[in-house]
């Protein structure tokens, strides 16, 4: 890991473990907010399918208006349901999440296969790895700083 990227993760790790006002710390239930991120995560991947589909048929000059209604509707009802997700978790989460949807869009979240972050193809320390199958704790990719989930292999 270069110094550049240590800092950044820190700062991620730092950042995370503020206290907040909406979260009371002793109670954290990481859990929670762990559910709420793999429905974004869902959200995203909906969406990215919807828009890959939205061009190819827009491009193939296949859309009447009415088509393309339906669409921008579908569209927003995702984009509605991701924001009363994301109104679900804590504040600092909220705002990690965020930044990294400007900085790499739809691939905020990304699963962890085969032991290699599926956003910077880095591989996960074990330790690391460990938490991230065995526990609800939120963590993040050392390299890129994007959230991590595990998803079963
Ligand atoms: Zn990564």
């Amino acid at each position: 890991m270069t110094a550049a990227r240590a800092s950044h993760y820190d700062r991620v790790e730092e950042e995370f473990s503020l206290p907040t006002d909406n979260a009371d710390e002793k109670n954290y239930d990481p859990s929670r907010d762990l559910d709420v991120l793999r429905e974004l995560r869902n959200i995203d991947k909906s969406l990215v399918a919807l828009k890959a589909a939205f061009e190819k048929l827009r491009s193939a000059g296949d859309l009447t208006d009415d088509d393309i209604e339906v669409i921008i509707e579908e569209f927003e009802r995702f984009v509605t349901g991701k924001v009363s997700q994301l109104d679900k978790v804590r504040n600092d989460l909220r705002t990690l999440y965020e930044r990294y949807f400007e900085k790499y869009h739809y691939r905020a979240i990304v699963p962890v296969k085969g032991g290699v972050c599926q956003g910077c193809f880095v591989t996960i320390p074990p330790m690391r790895l460990d938490i991230i199958r065995r526990t609800d704790s939120i963590e993040f990719c050392e390299s890129c700083g994007r959230i991590l989930i595990w998803e079963d292999e």
